[in-house]
C-alpha cells in the first residue's frame, strides 16, 4: 500500500462543540479528532509513524524493532503500519512474564504479524540505550528501530503536519503529554500567535526537561530550543494520580462529554487534557477566543479498560 494513503488523516475532522458556559463568554471550541484517522490505532500514533516508517524504507531496511509496555498504543500502531507496509516487525515488551495471550493490546499486536519479544524490567530499562539497541541489532540485523512511543526526530515531524489541516485561526490548544513528542511537534510548528497547552499524564514529570531534549534534536541549537520550550503552558495538576491513574470524577467526565457533547474520550491521556482545560478555561483571561483541542485518540485501549472494570463510558446512543 502506498505511503500517502496508508497515513491518510482525512477522516479526521474539526468537530466544533458549543459548551454553554463558554460559548456565553464567547468562547469557541474545535475539537481535531485525530482518534476518527483509524478505528483501533491511535491518532497520534499514526502521525509519528509515518516519517519513521519513511526512513525504514529508504533505507531499505529489513525490518522495524520498537519498544512498548503490556497496553502500548504505539505497539499495535506500528503492528498495523508494518503489516500494512509487508514490513516485518518485532516489538520488544516490558515484562518477562507476560506473553502474547496476556491481554487483548497484544494479542492483536501479534495477530497482525508483530513478533513479540519480553524483555525483563531491567533490560528493558535500557531500552534507549545506543549500546544495548546495537546488542538487539546483532540478532535483526539492518532493522529500523524506533523508540517507545514513536518519541524521535521522526515522530516530531510527523505531528507538525496537524497544523496544515487547521483552517482556523487558533488562540490557544491543548494537548495531553506522555513522551513529549506530540506537543514538541505541535509547539514547534504553531503559528507564532497560538499559545500551546500541555497537560502531563505522568505524575513528578519533568515537562520542560523532556520537550527540551527532544527538540533539541530538531532545533540543533540549545538556546532555540530553550527559547521555543519556554514557550509552552504546562499544566502539571491534572494526571489524577498518575499514568493510568483515574478516578470516579474523570470517568463522570468521560460520561458527560460523550453524551452532552459526542466526544468520545480515553482515561489515560485525553480525558485529563479535556478536563484540564476546562478548569483552565474557567479563568476569565480566555474570553472571546478560539481554543482548540488535539484528540490524539486512545479509544481502543480505554474501552479495554473499561470492560475490565465493568464499567461503561461510551455508552451506544439511540
Ligand atoms: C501515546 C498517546 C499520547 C501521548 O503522546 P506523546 O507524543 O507520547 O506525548 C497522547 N494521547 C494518546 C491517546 C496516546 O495514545
Amino acid at each position: 500500500m502506498a505511503q500517502s494513503a496508508l497515513f491518510s488523516t482525512e477522516k479526521s475532522i474539526l468537530q466544533e462543540i458549543q459548551i454553554p458556559r463558554l460559548s456565553a463568554r464567547g468562547i469557541r471550541i474545535l475539537v481535531k479528532r485525530d482518534d476518527l484517522i483509524h478505528p483501533v490505532v491511535s491518532g497520534n500514533k499514526w502521525r509519528k509513524l509515518k516519517y519513521n516508517l519513511e526512513q525504514a524504507m529508504h533505507k531499505k531496511s529489513a525490518g522495524i524493532f520498537t519498544f512498548g509496555g503490556a497496553f502500548s498504543n504505539h505497539l499495535v500502531a506500528t503492528a498495523h503500519a508494518c503489516q500494512q507496509a509487508v514490513i516485518p516487525c518485532v516489538g520488544f515488551v516490558r515484562g518477562d512474564e507476560l506473553s502474547s495471550d496476556a491481554n487483548e493490546t497484544l494479542q492483536m499486536c501479534a495477530d497482525l504479524g508483530m513478533q513479540l519479544r519480553f524483555l525483563s524490567r531491567a533490560s528493558y530499562a535500557m531500552r534507549n540505550d545506543k549500546q544495548y539497541i546495537d546488542s538487539l541489532r546483532q540478532e535483526y540485523p539492518a532493522y529500523y528501530s524506533i523508540p517507545e512511543g514513536g518519541a524521535n526526530y521522526y515522530g516530531l515531524i510527523g505531528c507538525q503536519e496537524i497544523w496544515g489541516e487547521i483552517p482556523y485561526k487558533i488562540d490557544h490548544a491543548f494537548v495531553a503529554q506522555g513522551t513529549t513528542t506530540t506537543s514538541c511537534g505541535l509547539l514547534s510548528a504553531k503559528p507564532a500567535a497560538t499559545r500551546l497547552h500541555v497537560i502531563p499524564v505522568l505524575k513528578g514529570f519533568d515537562a520542560m526537561r523532556e520537550m527540551t531534549s527532544l527538540l533539541r534534536w530538531f532545533y540543533m541549537d540549545d538556546e532555540i530550543t530553550h527559547e521555543v520550550v519556554g514557550e509552552a503552558v504546562i499544566h502539571s495538576d491534572y494526571h489524577f494520580g498518575g499514568y493510568a491513574q483515574y478516578d470516579r470524577e474523570l470517568v463522570q467526565f468521560m460520561h458527560e462529554m460523550h453524551s452532552e457533547y459526542d466526544v468520545p474520550l480515553d482515561p489515560i491521556y485525553t480525558a485529563k487534557a479535556f478536563y484540564g482545560m476546562l478548569q483552565v478555561l474557567a479563568a476569565p483571561d480566555y474570553d472571546n477566543q478560539t481554543v482548540m483541542f488535539y484528540h490524539s485518540g486512545g479509544l481502543q485501549g480505554g474501552a479495554r479498560i473499561a470492560q475490565r472494570e465493568g464499567l461503561e463510558w461510551y455508552p451506544s446512543k439511540g
